[in-house]
């Protein structure tokens, strides 16, 4: 073992987050949101454990990230929730992939890709109700209808579905919760009454999912919370797990007198006489350089232990004090808390930043291993893609 951190996912937890969820909204569909490499996760395999947890929908933002969930063989339906122009609509269309618009300009580009791919386009219309990101305001949205129901006629696009996004919804008690559900439902009124037949209604992420059923609607979107996660004040409740544990190996454990400095700029000074331990990772790896003198974040032989001094690029230095250590000791960074490891939530509010902001750090940085009954197909699945990223670890 050479130190190299890695992320261990567990998929079981993801897939029984998703269960979870699903009993939670009773009747409402699930879609597990898998944008940004599945919050960090692996797209793929995080997907397939959602699937089969019971997510009956996947979002992504990009159409890629569309397409290659059907090329790794997931057929539920699977909606783009980037409302853009994009070269790969056509593409898309083909695989079925659902297609988000909030502008007559993108309906027409829509159609003319659906013409394109020779069929039509399953199209689901923005409402900003008040996030203000994408979508149609209310003065905008009669002309989308029209433009989106004139392509319907036409026989390019089928109107599935109207959707709106929250701003507030991890602020309890936010007044704007009450307006953007009142404007969702007056812009899903307009879109009825202008003839639209929708299957699905939707604007709830993970935190209205898990505490506003006003807004469950059709189906709900959470992302985070398959994961584990939400930016809820205090985080996700205790019946959801997360899913991502870091951890990496001390590669050198030293005594040092008291009045060491240690690390870039002195910022540390050991007052006795100590143990230090280095990891090799650090900002580059994902460990925010906040953590810098930071108390308690690093979890080793059983005991919390502060870093000495500041992260690196690629290493970081704790103070071991008096106990017992050695290179090749575990360090956990963060994981689901089981064992007095911090967490993800916890790594965030010490730093003053979001759990996802903290697991997505690491992607693409450390080698993910995959855990949980889902992990055999998914490692066959990246074999047969050429992808290798994942290896299988206690497959169970
Ligand atoms: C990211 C996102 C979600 C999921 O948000 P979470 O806070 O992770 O639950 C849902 N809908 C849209 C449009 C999003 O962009």
């Amino acid at each position: 073992m050479d130190g190299q951190p890695e992320a261990l996912v567990d998929l079981d937890a993801i897939q029984a987050n998703v269960a979870a969820l699903r009993g939670h909204v009773g009747g409402a569909a699930v879609m597990a949101v898998v944008k940004a490499d599945g919050y960090g996760h692996g797209m793929i395999p995080s997907a397939r454990a959602a699937v089969a947890g019971g997510a009956s929908w996947l979002g992504v933002l990009h159409l890629a990230d569309a397409v290659a969930l059907r090329r790794a063989g997931l057929d539920v339906p699977v909606l783009s929730l980037h409302g853009s122009p994009d070269a790969a609509h056509a593409e898309a269309i083909a695989h079925d992939v659902d297609l988000t618009a909030g502008s007559p300009e993108l309906i027409s580009q829509i159609a003319a890709a659906a013409v394109e791919a020779g069929k039509p386009a399953r199209v689901h219309l923005e409402a900003d109700t008040g996030m203000s990101r994408g979508g149609a305001i209310r003065a905008a949205w009669p002309a989308l209808l029209d433009a989106a129901l004139a392509a319907e006629a036409a026989g390019h696009v089928r109107v599935v579905g109207v959707w709106s996004h929250f701003a507030c919804a991890d602020m309890p008690g936010h007044p704007t919760i009450g307006t953007q559900i009142d404007d969702f439902r007056s812009a899903v009124r307009l879109a009825e009454q202008a003839g639209a037949r929708l299957e699905v209604r939707h604007m709830a992420n993970g935190p209205a999912t898990l505490t506003l059923p006003d807004s469950h609607f059709d189906l709900v979107r959470p992302g985070g919370a398959a994961f584990g996660l939400c930016t809820l004040p205090g985080g996700a409740p205790d019946w959801l797990r997360p899913a991502m544990t870091i951890r990496a190996r001390l590669i050198q454990v030293k005594r040092v007198p008291a009045g060491t400095a240690v690390s870039y700029a002195h910022r540390y000074t050991a007052l006795g006489e100590t143990t230090l331990g280095v990891l090799a990772l650090g900002y580059n790896e994902g460990i925010p350089r906040h953590a810098t003198n930071q108390a308690g974040l690093f979890f080793t032989r059983g005991r919390r232990v502060p870093v000495a001094g500041t992260v690196n690029l690629n290493h970081v230095v704790l103070d071991l004090g008096g106990e017992q250590a050695e290179a090749g000791d575990e360090v956990v960074i963060f994981g689901p808390g089981d064992h007095g490891e911090p967490t993800a939530q916890e790594w965030a509010e010490a730093l003053g930043t979001i759990s996802y902001e903290i697991v997505t750090r690491f992607t693409g940085k450390v080698p993910r291993t995959y855990s949980g009954v889902t992990a055999v197909r998914d490692t066959a699945v990246h074999a047969l893609d050429g992808r290798t990223d994942g290896k299988v670890a206690a497959a169970h």
